[in-house]
């Protein structure tokens, strides 16, 4: 009686203990076992742009696998910020590349799009894009124009890389074609690669310059699918259709400008009591979106003037930022943010730009939804899923390399559904949840096991009772309890 229970408590501490162990706690388990894993963005390629154009390979994309109705991106919606969530699965207040433009608000020196993709502290700031991971995990990455790319993270960059050249020619589809087969030959083939960060400037450039609803951007938009076309039967030429998972997805949408007094523009000078005197620095004239510094003592005169003056221009101290946007955490923001409705641009003393199409709104506005698709061995087929956030593709690129994301904003719980049941539920990582899981399944292990040891001390005593009450009648097996006993210890 008295062995059999101590084997059954020691059976079930062991079951419990290796439960505990054996739960979400990230395991690596070799870099044999994945697929390979091509992202793509076509800068600025909004959700509906396949509405009114015939896109027969994303179509078939679509068929082959997964569409996504659109995705959200983070806000600021503009290109840097909004494709390095896409590296790291955080948003833009927690990655730090909080703006297109690198600024010194000492110096009032700022940088553009291009010469900020070289100023390594702007990019560099804590965070690591999947490359990094990836390689610190045996793996090896390669990246091909991604915003990004030019910059070293604690020292490292993608092991494989080519950075956009100054003046690049975004829509040269001989050019396009040129990268895709260096991609697929010599990268993932030849050099054996495990992932690749690839990225195309349109049709983010024709969306700017004639507008979203125009003929040039329905004609970009065909070359893009002519490019997704010749993407996948490149993968299928050098092999790798059984083993590539392709994500195509873009960094924000796009949204038409009204112009030549269709509207009350957005003109800072002219608004009453608002002076450009009152700022220490500023970064206006550069689309829907606008940061200013206020001078010593002046926050608030500036800010009063501002909110309410026009009925398309949000104006909102840094802490007071509307939560969904998750621009506020971060000592690069300036302490007073501005942007205007879709539709709208925030210009400084007179208008000074004149694109037909814009993006930097709120993320909320569907103008600014960008596209989804991915195909391949791990994604199911023909599956058209609900919108998600752009921050959740890190986790899912993650979960299909099988490496252990670091800590992010997103989730696997978003993209699951898409994936094929054989990798629906393999480990993804240390994510909080999962860290938290455990310690849940770690507490109920030792609850469980102090009422098991409790029980048993219970039975001991009830046991030892009836011993002493039977002791004249039976020592010869009292003896053989007590040796039993003293064999299993707590
Ligand atoms: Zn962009």
């Amino acid at each position: 009686m008295c062995g059999w229970i101590m084997l059954w408590t020691a059976a079930v501490c062991l079951c419990l203990c290796v439960c505990s162990l054996a739960g979400p706690i990230p395991v690596h388990r070799g870099v044999s076992e994945h697929s390979k894993l091509l992202l793509v963005s076509f800068d600025g390629f909004r959700w509906d742009y396949d509405r009114d154009v015939d896109t027969p390979h994303l179509d078939a994309m679509a068929k082959d696998g997964v569409k996504a109705t659109y995705v959200t991106p983070a806000f600021l919606t503009v290109t840097s910020p909004t494709h390095f969530t896409i590296l790291t699965g955080k948003y833009i207040e927690n990655h730090g590349v909080i703006h297109n433009m690198w600024f010194n608000s000492s110096t009032w020196e700022k940088k553009s799009y291009y010469k900020s993709q070289f100023v390594n502290e702007w990019w560099d700031n804590g965070s690591l894009p999947i490359w990094i991971t990836a390689q610190r995990q045996g793996l090896k990455a390669g990246s091909l124009h991604f915003p990004g790319t030019a910059s070293t993270y604690q020292g490292e960059s993608a092991v494989v890389r080519e950075v956009e050249p100054e003046n690049y020619n975004y829509s040269n589809e001989t050019a396009w074609q040129e990268n895709i087969d260096k991609v697929m030959k010599s990268w993932f083939r030849e050099q054996d690669l495990d992932f690749v960060s690839m990225y195309f400037g349109e049709p983010d450039s024709t969306g700017h310059k004639y507008g979203p609803d125009s003929p040039q951007r329905r004609t970009m938009v065909q070359q893009v699918d002519r490019t997704v076309g010749y993407l996948r039967s490149a993968a299928e030429k050098n092999g790798l259709s059984e083993r590539l998972n392709i994500i195509i997805t873009a960094d924000h949408g796009m949204s038409t400008v009204y112009r030549n007094g269709l509207v009350d523009e957005i003109i800072l000078s002219k608004i009453p009591g608002f002076s450009f005197r009152d700022l220490d620095f500023h970064i206006v004239d550069f689309g829907p979106a606008g940061l200013l510094l206020p001078k010593e003592g002046r926050l608030d005169k500036v800010f009063n003037a501002l909110k309410g003056a026009h009925p398309h221009l949000h104006v909102y101290k840094k802490e007071e930022i509307p939560a969904h946007l998750h621009y506020s955490h971060n000592d690069r923001i300036l302490p007073i943010i501005l942007w205007a409705d879709p539709g709208y641009v925030i210009n400084g003393y007179f208008p000074v730009q004149f694109h037909k199409g814009e993006h930097g709104y709120d993320n909320q506005a569907l103008d600014m939804k960008p596209f989804f698709r991915a195909t391949g061995p791990d994604f199911q087929k023909n599956l058209e899923v609900g919108p998600f956030e752009t921050v959740n593709i890190y986790p899912l690129m993650c979960h299909l390399l099988k490496i252990t994301p670091e800590p992010n904003d997103g989730h696997l719980n978003a993209t699951r559904h898409m994936l094929t049941s054989s990798i629906q539920t393999e480990n993804e990582g240390s994510s909080g949840d999962d860290i938290l899981s455990s310690v849940f399944i770690g507490l109920g292990s030792v609850a469980g096991f102090l009422v098991i040891v409790f029980v048993v001390l219970l039975s001991r005593g009830i046991h030892k009772r009836r011993r002493n009450k039977s002791r004249s009648t039976d020592e010869g097996e009292i003896d053989k309890c007590h040796t039993e006993t003293k064999q299993t210890t707590f």
